[in-house]
């Protein structure tokens, strides 16, 4: 559905997008991440023929973005970082005027009016002026402007951002929605929301993708960062930590503290040391209290990832 060839971008001397390549499904749901300056706007805005390319091609829906531009916004539905909203219109005048703008046939522009209007809870809210609308609710009609033409693809810049958590909750569940039949990018910094609706995310870092992968594979990436945390009773004249390090599935062991007399070890290994360090424990008549198997999450995954190359 979406397909992007060396897409580059030059700001002068600022080479914001170097380069990149990645595909999109049909019905796929994908998370842009990156750090600030990352070039994941800049990306979204060329997908959306926004802005021209200095080099490269991509294609939406089948249409070149930038030799079918028109036909390219038929297809897309945009919400930009921050939407352009005319601040003296109403919600209805404005969405009204986005419907004829995207080419709605005008029979249909009410109707698609109230029903996208129900679906980002604004019903009832036609005759508010836009320049009184707290942030939520300005959020709430740029996702309506975006899917007003009943877009195939949406392409969502922080769709979430300055929301508080009830919002946010309400939006997220309302993509989840909306992706059902749709193939939808969203760009983000808050890494529970990739957690909470995508399937796959790409990281981009510098103006190059790091990395585009289901989120279990960004998670294995880090497959060095599984962690053992184990609490072992403390036992006079022994060093825990060693015992458990002399072991040879186990890598590494890290103290970490120790409460209520007993000793915290952060246990690094190649393959699960669990089983072994439950027979030494038993072994030598220790008590042990815990046991667990730490994952790294996507936020591990990500500062690894983003760290690794700095
Ligand atoms: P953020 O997470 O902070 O929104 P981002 O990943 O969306 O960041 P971009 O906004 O795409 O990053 O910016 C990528 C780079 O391009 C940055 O170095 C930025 O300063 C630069 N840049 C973006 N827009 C312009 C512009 N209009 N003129 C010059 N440089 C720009």
């Amino acid at each position: 559905m979406i397909s992007v060839q060396s897409l580059t971008k030059r700001y002068g001397s600022v080479l914001a997008v170097d380069g990149i390549d990645f595909e999109v499904g049909k019905g796929e749901i994908v998370g842009f991440i990156g750090p600030n300056g990352a070039g994941k706007t800049t990306t979204m805005r060329m997908l959306t023929g926004f802005i021209p390319a200095t080099d490269g091609t991509a294609t939406v829906a089948g249409f070149d973005v930038f030799d079918e531009p028109m036909s390219v916004r038929r297809s897309i539905g945009y919400l930009p970082e921050t939407p352009p909203l005319y601040t003296e219109l109403t919600i209805g005048q404005y969405l009204m005027f986005v419907a004829e703008v995207r080419e709605v046939p005008r029979r249909e522009r009410l109707g698609r009016m109230g029903l996208v209007m129900e679906q980002v809870g604004l019903s009832g809210w036609e005759d508010r002026i836009l320049g009184s609308l707290s942030k939520g609710y300005r959020q709430r009609v740029g996702l309506a402007q975006a899917i007003i033409h009943d877009p195939k693809v949406l392409i969502l810049d922080e769709p979430t951002s300055g929301l508080d958590p009830k919002q946010m909750v309400g939006i997220r569940e309302f993509i989840r929605g909306l992706a059902l039949e749709r193939t939808v990018i969203l760009s983000t910094h808050i890494l529970s929301e990739v957690e909470a609706l995508c399937e796959r995310a790409i990281l981009i870092d510098g103006g190059r993708i790091k990395a585009a992968d289901t989120l279990d594979g960004l998670r294995a990436r880090v497959g060095a960062g599984v962690r053992y945390r184990i609490e072992i009773q403390t036992v006079p004249n022994v060093n825990l930590a060693a015992a458990v390090g002399a072991l040879d599935v186990v890598d590494q062991v890290a103290p970490a503290g120790e409460t209520d007399g007993f000793v915290g070890l952060d246990v690094r290994a190649s393959e699960d040391p669990r089983t072994a360090i439950a027979s030494l424990v038993t072994e030598k008549g220790w008590q042990i209290r815990a046991m667990e198997r730490h994952m790294p999450n996507l936020e591990e995954a990500f500062l690894h990832l983003v760290e690794d190359e700095r």
